[in-house]
């Protein structure tokens, strides 16, 4: 004894279809630490939805979903992972700069060595990053110590 199944109602099921498309084209976009996880998830529901909705075999749709799915995470991730990398070396070349720019007295803000820079204007947090102009001073005595060791 089996139930009958549910009438489907083709405008409906045709409007749905579209929206769940275009929410999982979406996601296949996702970005950040989970967008490869998520994005491949999406692109693989998205080939096995349209592989189905053309008529394709189960096996063979689900087969090609699969593939879909490994290959877009690996894709993502070496996206990810290579943002992640230049964003680390960003930071770290970043914070070397700030180390040099403490070395003198800010002559903007006249935060002390070793001290950082205090914002300017209406906001009154500290910067994180000190003023710009403070590290080419900096580093500009540091060439000048340079070239008076050399030889
Ligand atoms: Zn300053």
């Amino acid at each position: 004894m089996s139930a009958e199944p549910m009438p489907i109602n083709m405008l409906q099921f045709s409007r749905d279809l579209a929206h769940l498309e275009e929410v999982l084209t979406q996601a296949a976009y996702s970005i950040g630490p989970n967008g490869f996880e998520r994005s491949a998830k999406a692109a693989s529901y998205l080939t096995l939805l349209r592989a189905l909705t053309d008529g394709a075999e189960p096996v063979p749709a689900i087969a090609e979903a699969l593939r879909v799915y490994k290959e877009v995470r690996q894709q993502k991730y070496e996206i990810w992972a290579s943002r992640a990398e230049l964003e680390k070396e960003r930071h770290e070349r970043l914070m070397a700069e700030e180390e040099i720019t403490r070395k003198v007295e800010c002559p903007y803000c006249g935060a002390a060595p070793q001290t950082s820079c205090r914002s300017v204007g209406s906001s009154r947090s500290v910067r994180t990053e000190s003023h710009r102009g403070r590290y080419r001073l900096a580093r500009g005595l540091d060439d000048k110590i340079w070239k008076g060791q050399k030889p």
